[in-house]
């Protein structure tokens, strides 16, 4: 074994890595099903970033006005411009509605309508009958729904005996024989190295947004999931696709919920015009966001931005009234407050498009187990391990993700993972065969290399560097020629790592050490997403090239993999989109030309 290390050996059924959203609902859901589950996470359960989560959850209940699943899912794949895989989505929509109302039995303190159901809000891109009209989809604890949703998974996970380790950092998966068998962590507070050893281990380790520069996602959302399965020799898929959210606060890029437009918030210009309406006459402020960030950024450019540099864009919610704000929106009051020192009741909230979603992650199933492209199959299933949340890429969200559909991607899939888990762990199974001898050595070398780095480049410095570059060449819009030249910089970037310097190397709350652990995740993420932008020569969903305004479907109805080689290369392939349904209660929806 590398390095002088206390190693102790856990066996369990499944390994779970992430407490937010996606990790506690497959936690809870397998201990439920009588697995043994444990649950290995970096921060305190309920401080993953789910707990930020403000708009709410999707699910066609119905309660406020007509609605339906299938309308959920056309939106859904409408949304996706097109690279949804259908029968995923199908799942997600009609699942919705069961794995909503269970969460509402599970104690999460709805908003509720007069007669007592749970509240609905209009969201962007969520219309009934096929586009027709708006639809009251959204599911809301106030603007604080993944609070809620956290603090009562994590409950129901401890009445059912599910066993968390808080605050060990997952280094690396243990892989035998292309299978994995487990991960290996380290215990923050003390600096011993834990083997979990599971049937199954389950990634749900959240997105990569801290690739940029600003984002609205927490500073833990380093793309350590992803990071692994890099390391392990399999590939991420559609990367190049990152959301910006219209409206991140100027300056500190705090979010704003979509929920302000839901409840008939509006962005203006600088001449006080309601622009949206020029870009998006059906839809205006409630169009998708690849669309409203869009906009936003064109009136910026043509000089119609706010502010002394003209720069940003108001975004207004005065006339609501204080008593609508204080009820359904108390925490974006406090938000503008603090963040942008203003009173919505009186004045507008200066915005911007802010990096807020990665549509790209680790593929898989709509069962939730990893898929590889192998021997010419692209759905081969990576035998014991599986991805749920924003760490996966499953694929709903395909090109751009709905507000709302992301709460709701990781209670359906947390909830499917724990289904396929009791199907694939059977009785009996539970007693395991012994590691291969030097199983989780690659882990250690690679915590001792880092621990010991001597180089001439602090952490913070390269990192500055990788956000800097993702900010400014993977932006809202992309060329050929930005994207040559971002590739270009992310590799000496990348390369730049090989001089990291450490200079904490002791094993207790070693936050110097951490980090550099995290910043290889990020360049490994970073690095995947700027050459999959460079290479995919189209526009579509958040994927806007200046230079292919127009969606190829003939040449680019693909998803992209992408492999990450140790020299930081980028290696590319394709899988197909499904574009199939697991049953006859929905059609296939075929590409449709884009009409906002
Ligand atoms: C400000 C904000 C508001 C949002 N609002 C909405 C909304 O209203 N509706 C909606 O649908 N979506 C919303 N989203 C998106 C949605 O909240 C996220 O996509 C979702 O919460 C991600 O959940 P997750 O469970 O995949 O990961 P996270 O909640 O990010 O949790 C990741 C977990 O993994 C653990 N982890 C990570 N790396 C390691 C490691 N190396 N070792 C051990 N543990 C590790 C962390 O400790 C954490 O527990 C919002 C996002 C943001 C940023």
């Amino acid at each position: 074994m590398a390095g002088d290390y206390k190693i102790i050996d856990h066996h369990y059924d499944v390994v779970v890595v992430g407490a937010g959203g996606a990790g506690l609902r497959a936690t809870f859901g397998m201990a439920e099903k009588g697995l043994k589950t444990a649950c290995v996470t970096k921060v305190f359960p309920t401080r993953s970033h789910t707990v930020a989560a403000q708009g709410g959850v999707s699910a066609a209940l119905g309660n406020m006005g007509e609605d339906d699943w299938r309308y959920h899912a056309y939106d859904t794949i409408k949304g996706s411009d097109w690279l949804g895989d259908q029968d995923a989505i199908e799942y997600m929509c009609r699942e919705a509605i069961p794995a909503i109302i269970e969460l509402e039995h599970y104690g999460v303190p709805f908003s509720r309508t007069e007669e007592g159901k749970i509240y609905q809000r209009p969201f962007g891109g969520m219309t009934v009958r096929y586009g027709e009209g708006t639809a009251q989809r959204t599911c809301a604890a106030a603007d604080r729904t993944g609070h809620a949703i956290l603090h009562t998974l994590y409950q129901q996970a401890l009445a059912h005996q599910a066993e968390f380790f808080i605050e060990y950092f997952a280094i690396d998966l243990i892989m035998e024989d292309d299978r994995c068998r487990g991960v290996v962590a380290l215990n923050l507070a003390d600096g011993t190295i834990h083997r979990f050893i599971g049937q199954i281990t389950v990634l749900a380790t959240g997105g990569y947004g801290r690739s940029y520069f600003s984002c609205t996602s927490a500073h833990t959302c380093t793309g350590d999931g992803s990071g692994m399965v890099l390391r392990a020799g399999l590939p991420l898929q559609d990367m190049e696709f990152v959301q910006f959210h219209p409206t991140g606060v100027y300056g500190s890029g705090c979010l704003i919920t979509e929920g302000v437009r839901g409840e008939g918030g509006y962005l203006t210009n600088s001449e006080g015009e309601r622009f949206m309406e020029r870009y998006a006459p059906n839809a205006k402020d409630l169009a998708s966001r690849d669309v409203v960030s869009r906009s936003m950024t064109v009136e910026i450019r043509e000089g119609r931005g706010v502010g002394p540099k003209k720069d940003h864009i108001h975004l207004h919610l005065e006339h609501l009234g204080a008593e609508v704000i204080h009820e359904r929106l108390p925490g974006i009051a406090e938000t503008a407050r603090i963040f942008a020192g203003v009173d919505v009741t009186k004045e507008p909230i200066p915005v911007i498009p802010t990096v807020h979603y990665n549509m790209g992650g680790i593929p898989t199933n709509y069962q939730g187990e990893v898929v590889t492209l192998k021997d010419g199959n692209p759905d081969q299933v990576v035998p014991g391990l599986m991805a749920i949340g924003e760490a996966a890429c499953v694929s709903v969200h395909g090109a751009n993700r709905l507000g709302s559909n992301s709460l709701l991607d990781l209670v359906v899939f947390g909830r499917a993972a724990a289904i396929r888990a009791a199907e694939l762990i059977k009785e009996g199974d539970t007693v395991q065969r012994a590691l291969q001898p030097g199983a989780g050595d690659l882990a250690l070398e690679r915590l001792e290399r880092l621990r010991n780095a001597k180089g001439s480049k602090p952490t913070a410095e390269i990192r500055d560097g990788m956000q800097e570059t993702m900010q400014n060449f993977a932006a809202v819009f992309r060329t050929g020629e930005s994207l040559q030249e971002g590739c270009e910089r992310m590799a000496a970037v990348y390369a730049s790592f090989e001089d990291v310097a450490v200079s904490d190397r002791s094993l207790i709350w070693n936050s110097d050490l951490v980090e550099t652990l995290e910043l290889e995740n990020l360049l490994g993420n970073a690095v995947a997403t700027i050459e999959s932008a460079r290479n995919r020569e189209e526009s579509r969903g958040a994927h806007a090239r200046e230079d292919f305004p127009e969606r190829d479907d003939d040449n680019w109805h693909k998803h992209t993999l992408s492999w990450v080689g140790q020299d930081g290369k980028v290696k590319l392939d394709y899988r197909p989109v499904h574009m199939y349904t697991l049953t006859d209660e929905m059609e296939v929806i075929p590409p449709k030309a884009r009409v906002y």
